[in-house]
């Protein structure tokens, strides 16, 4: 795009200057950025008006997954949360008392003691730094001076916390909306074309909307549901997804689909009379740091160049282009530095896109041995299986494909092909999606717990 999204300047060096903005906020762990959608101040302007309390929303799940860019930031962070365990590891019941969670360890928020063990124990609850101090205090009292307990001290409570959640509605809303342009513009859809979620005024400035309409995903027919139980199982766990595409029976439905953290799922109605091409497009990314997603252009890279570069399906003409777009800047750029910058990103993606379909196809052979086993429960359930399962192979070609463009678009009911929104749209406010919105958040607490007792047994 050559112009920003929100006021429509078009780009320049000097008064509109581009800015390097993340399409999912990089404090929830986003990785995908473009330079070509906002500019510098507008860019500013959301980043204070949108994410930060979009970020807020998320800050204890980003925090105990360790995902910020910022670890020393993260080191810092502490959230507030309430112990939930009856006992813990001396066999005290502390109650549902405050506690703190700070770099993996859980301590109460006021420091505090238990005697055990007929008096000949006292436990200390508290932070290293705090212990000290208050095991003196314990040691003046009475009881204390009559036993002379041994001191335990407990810098990390075992148990089961709850942490807080809220789910501010605007800010909530204001941040999906911001996610779903931000990746339309990333992939060229043009700002006309997402009326929905953007006001284009009369001066040719814009707002995002306030009322914005959205639906939860909720997994219907034989499948999805069950593949929404395998996520933390199958492949990585978690993940953020994004999807835009226009609806199979209504293709002048422009929809993205928002994924974070494979638990908040949601799809963002972007143009109701979309005029361009049916489009199926996906970003997907893993939040949990892997080293093979970095690429460092050794002198391998430069043995290989041509092969790495066709590859990767980058043209001599896209480097040269982006140079040339960039060669009068103040803070131009070499060609190689280009280059490499655009290796780096098809790398990122083309990892991604092989997880992605990867993960899926592998969800659904799990799926579908686990069917063989148990046996269809119906002729019924038999036959939407069957078709179900279709909707991701290509059969045409010489040996059966997987195909991505139907995965949250389209599922079997009835041995009906059913259009996703279309289905939801019916079904907001129920029971229904209240009990799945909670069974998807305990998915993703306890893979949160594990890696939190994973870290602290490599540590
Ligand atoms: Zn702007």
């Amino acid at each position: 795009m050559d112009n920003c999204y929100l006021c429509g300047n078009v780009f320049d060096t000097d008064k509109v200057k581009r800015h390097d903005e993340h399409i999912i906020q990089q404090a929830i762990g986003g990785v995908i950025s473009d330079k070509n959608i906002l500019c510098f101040s507008c860019g500013e302007y959301l980043g204070r008006e949108v994410d930060v309390s979009f970020n807020e929303i998320f800050h204890s799940i980003s925090t105990r997954l360790d995902i910020k860019k910022d670890r020393k930031l993260n080191k810092k962070s502490a959230i507030k949360g309430i112990l939930q365990s009856k006992i813990d590891q001396f066999g005290v019941d502390l109650g549902e008392i405050e506690v703190l969670w700070k770099d993996f360890k859980v301590t109460p928020v006021v420091p505090m003691h238990h005697y055990v063990n007929d008096n000949s124990k006292v436990i200390i609850y508290a932070m290293k730094k705090q212990a000290k101090t208050y095991a003196k205090k314990v040691e003046r009292e009475s009881k204390f001076k009559d036993n002379k307990p041994e001191m335990v001290f407990c810098d990390d409570i075992e148990g089961l916390v709850s942490y807080p959640f809220k789910l501010d509605g605007g800010a909530f809303k204001k941040g999906l909306a911001k996610i779903a342009i931000g990746f339309a513009s990333y992939l060229g859809i043009k700002r006309e074309d997402v009326p929905l979620v953007l006001d284009i005024k009369t001066d040719n400035s814009a707002e995002i909307r306030r009322n914005i309409q959205l639906i939860q995903y909720f997994p219907l027919g034989a499948l999805d549901p069950r593949l929404e139980e395998l996520k933390p199982e199958v492949g990585y766990f978690p993940t953020h997804t994004l999807i835009i595409f226009t609806s199979l029976s209504n293709p002048s439905l422009l929809v993205c689909y928002i994924e974070l953290f494979s638990t908040f799922q949601w799809y963002v109605i972007l143009n109701d009379k979309y005029q361009g091409d049916p489009i199926y497009e996906y970003f997907y990314q893993r939040l949990l740091k892997s080293d093979d997603y970095n690429f460092e252009p050794g002198r391998k890279y430069y043995k290989e160049r041509q092969g790495i570069l066709s590859y990767l399906g980058i043209s001599d003409n896209r480097i040269n282009d982006a140079y040339e777009k960039q060669k009068n800047n103040n803070d131009a750029k070499s060609i190689e530095y280009v280059e490499i910058e655009i290796v780096k990103e098809e790398h990122i993606k083309k990892k991604y896109r092989v997880d992605f379909e990867q993960e899926i196809d592998n969800s659904l052979s799990v799926f579908t041995t686990e069917v063989i086993k148990k046996g269809f429960s119906s002729i019924e359930n038999a036959c939407d299986i069957k078709k179900g399962v279709d909707l991701f192979y290509d059969y045409n070609t010489d040996r059966e494909q997987f195909k991505i463009l139907n995965y949250k678009r389209c599922y079997v009911s009835n041995g009906e092909y059913q259009d996703y929104i279309y289905s939801l749209m019916t079904l907001s406010g129920s029971d229904k999606l209240r009990n799945y919105s909670f069974s998807k958040f305990n998915q993703l607490t306890a893979f949160t717990e594990m890696e939190g007792i994973k870290r602290k047994l490599e540590a």
